[in-house]
């Protein structure tokens, strides 16, 4: 079982993505596909009149505050606009695709986060009204039970808290949470650039392997913004059963097979 993770902040052309699965199913594999979204929601919500917020920690990373409207707003194109163009697309390819979010059947259950630490005019502070959160538990059976049907889940990123709240949750994050609950044996994130690269100004310098022991000196060396959260999520998906986890390019013909040929950076569990 494979998990792919496809698309988030910049938009990938989903047509070979969606073919690369058809093939991959025609030969027996059972796929898992994930999607972001955090670039098209910046995009809508400034046309609907509500920019995104983004706001720096005191460590200095940067994020996008959800207030409710805003996460009204990512829920409404995650759900609404990129997972049924996926789910569309794959039925053009031939593939049974069922479209879900993590709130349906409670398939993705998690931790609210409802204030941010941020720092403003240098000073810290406490945003409120936050509504993220990190993913602690996948409904494994409902997957399953698509899985052995026959149909390919397509899982929009937002979860449910625990008191019944829609949370936003990172796409990366959420294809390592479930290739780790179900134990997928590999986890592949297809990306805007040709993998983890030790100079984010040179696609040549693509780290080629990566043993799971290294991970986290790779993160804290080479991973930047946004590639910061894809080796977090190989790192979480290397915990559990999972045996390799492939940062790749997704620009390419073919992209899912190109990973499992080793095109990328792979995060291996082996040694
Ligand atoms: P996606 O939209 O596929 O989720 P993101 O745009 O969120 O991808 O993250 C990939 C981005 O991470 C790259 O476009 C690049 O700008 C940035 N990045 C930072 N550090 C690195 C690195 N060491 N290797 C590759 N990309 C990096």
């Amino acid at each position: 079982m494979i998990v792919v993770k496809a698309g988030g902040n910049r938009e990938l052309d989903i047509s070979p993505i969606c073919d690369d699965v058809a093939e991959l199913i025609q030969k027996g594999e059972q796929i898992i596909l994930v999607h972001g979204g955090s670039g098209e929601t910046n995009r809508i919500s400034k046309k609907l009149g509500s920019p995104p917020r983004f706001v720096t920690s005191p460590s200095g990373h940067s994020s996008r505050y959800t207030d409710r409207k805003t996460w009204e707003i990512y829920a409404m194109v995650v759900t609404g606009r990129i997972n049924t163009l996926l789910v569309e697309r794959l039925q053009q390819s031939g593939v049974n695709a069922l479209g879900l979010s993590g709130l349906d059947g409670r398939l993705l259950e998690g931790k609210r986060k409802s204030s941010l630490r941020i720092m403003e005019n240098g000073k810290p502070k406490m945003l409120r009204g936050e509504y993220s959160g990190i993913i602690e538990n996948v409904n494994v059976s409902l997957l399953q039970i698509l899985l052995d049907a026959n149909y390919v889940p397509v899982v929009a990123p937002v979860a449910i808290s625990y008191q019944n709240e829609g949370l936003n949750v990172d796409g990366d994050r959420v294809a390592a949470a479930i290739g780790r609950a179900l134990g997928a044996e590999q986890v592949i994130i297809l990306s805007n650039v040709p993998g983890l690269l030790r100079d984010v100004n040179d696609e040549g310098s693509v780290i080629p392997h990566i043993p799971a022991r290294d991970a986290k000196d790779h993160l804290k060396h080479y991973a930047k913004g946004r590639m910061k959260r894809k080796v977090l999520g190989a790192m979480e998906a290397l915990q559990g059963r999972v045996s390799r986890v492939i940062i790749a390019d997704g620009r390419v013909e073919a992209p899912i097979q190109r990973a499992l040929a080793g095109h990328g950076t792979v995060f291996s569990n082996d040694h």
